[in-house]
């Protein structure tokens, strides 16, 4: 039975994952966390979670617990995940990571400290986004420089970065089968005069309002045809259950940075 953390235990994420890991056979709770002063800190984490006693308080320092886990899984924000990594990395304890919104600086140290720890990080932990990676990447292949590429993604309200992992990793795998740089090609929405559409781009759009758990789009709009890719997510459950998917995964391999494509055995 594989030990698990959950850090950001009495978030969105935090609460769908405590409440998964109490059905799962294979996975315990060992340690919940959450950040200090808040209010939650010392209660129960299935209290918190609305499932009832589970034994396991919200501590407010992860590294007074981490020695109780094998496996840590953070959905929380990037300066949390940051020193959260640190710590692992001192304890040797492996990491699923669902944060979004890592600066480039925080994905280099998470690289570097998978080399001796392992890691699983994705933007999208769901079946169905991980199946949309793979199909859009085949569509991208096929139409090659016939399509203009158009990525529009919904969230709610709360959400605080744009455009969603998801979204950009989207556009990577897209790019790939295009053998283009993201980097070099993506825009990001449209305002004033933009002049005509360059066919090299791959466009971003970011919806924000209510409740949306997460839609994504990749539009493929030829002269005569378009071809539209859609996932829709409509419970946390579906990256909960990817993220438990992936914590018993993780506990049997050796360092190294995994994705969710590893994960489900389709990485190429
Ligand atoms: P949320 O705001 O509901 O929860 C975040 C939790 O982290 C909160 O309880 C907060 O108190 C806690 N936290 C913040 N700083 C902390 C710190 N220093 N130490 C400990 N805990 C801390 O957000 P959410 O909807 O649960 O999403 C969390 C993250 O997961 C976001 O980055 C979101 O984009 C991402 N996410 C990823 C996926 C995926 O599949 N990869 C899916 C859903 C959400």
């Amino acid at each position: 039975m594989a030990r698990v953390g959950v850090v950001g235990a009495a978030g969105k994420m935090g609460k769908t994952l405590v409440k998964l890991i109490q059905q799962s056979p294979d996975l315990d709770l060992a340690a919940a966390v959450d950040l200090p002063g808040l209010q939650v800190i010392g209660q129960d984490a299935g209290i918190v979670a609305g499932i009832g006693e589970v034994g396991v308080s919200i501590a407010d320092d992860l590294a007074q617990v981490v020695a109780d886990i094998d496996v840590l899984i953070d959905f929380t924000i990037a300066v949390a995940t940051e020193k959260n990594l640190e710590i692992c990395h001192k304890a040797g304890t492996r990491m699923v990571i669902g944060t979004t919104g890592l600066s480039e600086s925080q994905t280099v140290r998470m690289d570097e400290i998978s080399s001796s720890v392992p890691v699983v990080f994705a933007s999208n932990y769901s079946i169905g986004v991980n199946a949309t990676f793979q199909l859009v990447e085949m569509a991208a292949g096929i139409f090659g420089d016939t399509v203009d590429v158009e990525i529009i993604e919904s969230h709610h309200r709360h959400k605080v970065d744009a455009p969603s992992g998801t979204a950009l990793s989207l556009g990577e795998h897209v790019a790939k089968g295009l053998g283009r740089d993201l980097a070099s090609v993506s825009r990001h929405g449209r305002h004033g005069l933009t002049g005509a559409r360059d066919r090299e781009t791959i466009g971003f759009h970011a919806v924000r309002g209510g409740e949306i758990v997460g839609e994504h789009t990749v539009m493929f709009i030829a002269g005569g045809e378009r071809l539209e890719i859609t996932h829709r997510a409509q419970s946390r459950a579906n990256f909960a259950e990817g993220a438990l998917r992936a914590a018993g995964w993780i506990v049997n391999q050796v360092p190294g940075r995994y994705d969710m494509l590893d994960v489900l055995g389709l990485a190429r």
